[in-house]
């Protein structure tokens, strides 16, 4: 097998799609573009950033990928921020901000030639978004990258975070509802996943075993995951509830695996509840897992009967995409960027509370035909729509826009 990523991605999603990628690389051929982020383990950018990295890199670009580096109450404060964006009402006290502030005008200290000299640098969510300010010397193009559910924050906090983002030359959300008014160009983009990965590639029965068998799972009875950080917006809660009101009709097994993300203070607090709401219950299976148990996690979703992501808040939800990939019917929330993958009825059920995730786990159970052809439909979506094929394209398409401003057609031959 060819070591070219492209080739590779070529055998998936045709010549058509590589082609196209190859082209619009061609002007961006050497310019330095630089990711920033707040985490390289955990989370859904760390794990888009792991795979695009290399796929920029092999069509000619020179990307890098930095981490904002912080202490205890600066993370405490960017996980407040992050609270309150996503809709939680609460005042961030002073002296948070004062950290959050200090702690990006340290990292600007280190990373600021860096940052100056690049062609492109994209800052992905609130954590390092002062960075811009304190760059005097930019020469580049600085796009903002918010990936949470911005749909109702909570104004104070928009306000304060607003100050910071306005003077960046771009924004990109993943959904409409999620954009705020700005006075620079805002684009939609959706993220993606990497079929090749280790989280998303076809596994080996023989694996698939061991993973029953690691996690003491009967193959037997129809299994339900849920993959996400121990996150109160991920409702870890409800998932049990819809479990116990489903298992009352069809025999069942629950998993709820996460591991924790370095930027987030709140997860042992949110798996502690979460142990103690499965306490004796032996079918329900809480899981810490280390932050590269990429093909535990691919072979819990593939030995699933039906993945769960029962978010009350959610940017896009790659546990979502990764299922359907896997030809699995999602039963989501009915928020944010899960309707963007779950098309209700279709590719999966859209639903608002525990009681009815456990209609639709118990409807799917005992309907078995419509569970397969609704996973049929969702892998066939994410190839249509979701892979990381397509996020690149976007995002050279982006590059290309933006440093031609106002030429209303970019010429690529
Ligand atoms: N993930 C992981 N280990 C965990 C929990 C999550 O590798 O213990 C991965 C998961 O497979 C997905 C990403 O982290 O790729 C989570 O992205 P998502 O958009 O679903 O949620 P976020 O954590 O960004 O809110």
């Amino acid at each position: 097998m060819t070591d070219l990523l492209l080739d590779q991605y070529q055998e998936i999603v045709g010549e058509d799609v590589i082609n196209s990628l190859r082209q619009l690389a061609e002007p961006l051929s050497g310019a330095k573009v630089v990711h920033l982020n707040s985490t390289r383990e955990g989370g859904g950018v760390a794990e888009i950033l792991h795979r695009m990295i290399p796929l920029k890199e092999e069509l000619g670009l020179e990307p890098s990928w930095e981490v904002i580096k912080g202490e205890g109450e600066f993370y405490q404060c960017t996980k407040y921020m992050h609270n309150t964006l996503q809709g939680n009402r609460f005042e961030i006290p002073q002296p948070l901000l004062k950290k959050y502030e200090e702690t990006n005008e340290e990292n600007a200290e280190r990373l600021r030639g860096q940052l100056e000299e690049a062609d492109f640098v994209f800052i992905h969510d609130p954590q390092p978004a002062p960075l811009l300010n304190l760059c005097p010397g930019r020469r580049g193009k600085w796009i903002w990258r918010c990936h949470i559910d911005v749909s109702r924050p909570y104004r104070p906090v928009w306000k304060y975070l607003r100050n910071f983002v306005e003077p960046y030359d771009a924004s990109i959300w993943s959904l409409a509802e999620f954009a705020q008014p700005l006075h620079h160009p805002l684009y939609l983009i959706a993220p993606s996943i990497d079929p090749l990965s280790d989280k998303n590639q076809e596994l080996s029965k023989k694996e698939l075993q061991e993973v029953f068998k690691r996690s003491k799972l009967d193959p037997d009875r129809p299994i339900i995951v849920q993959v996400s950080r121990f996150d109160r917006f991920k409702d870890p809660l409800g998932v049990i509830q819809a479990f116990r009101l489903a298992r009352q009709f069809v025999p069942l097994q629950l998993v709820l695996a996460g591991g924790g993300a370095t930027d987030d203070p709140e997860g042992e607090e949110v798996l502690s509840e979460v142990q103690a709401a499965a306490m004796g219950d032996l079918d329900i299976h809480v899981m810490l897992l280390p932050s590269d148990a990429h093909r535990t996690i691919n072979g819990l979703q593939r030995i699933s009967d039906i993945v769960l992501q029962k978010s009350t808040k959610e940017g896009f939800g790659l546990t979502v995409t990764e299922a359907m990939w896997k030809g699995k019917p999602v039963i989501g929330g009915e928020v944010g960027g899960i309707r963007l993958q779950v098309h209700n009825h279709h590719t999966g059920f859209l639903v608002n509370t525990p009681e009815g995730a456990a209609l639709r786990i118990r409807y799917l159970l005992t309907h078995r035909d419509k569970l397969e052809e609704m996973g049929r439909k969702a892998h066939q979506l994410v190839l249509e729509n979701f892979l990381i094929t397509r996020h690149v394209r976007e995002y050279l398409t982006l590059m290309l826009a933006i440093l031609r401003g106002t030429e209303e057609r970019i010429e690529l031959v």
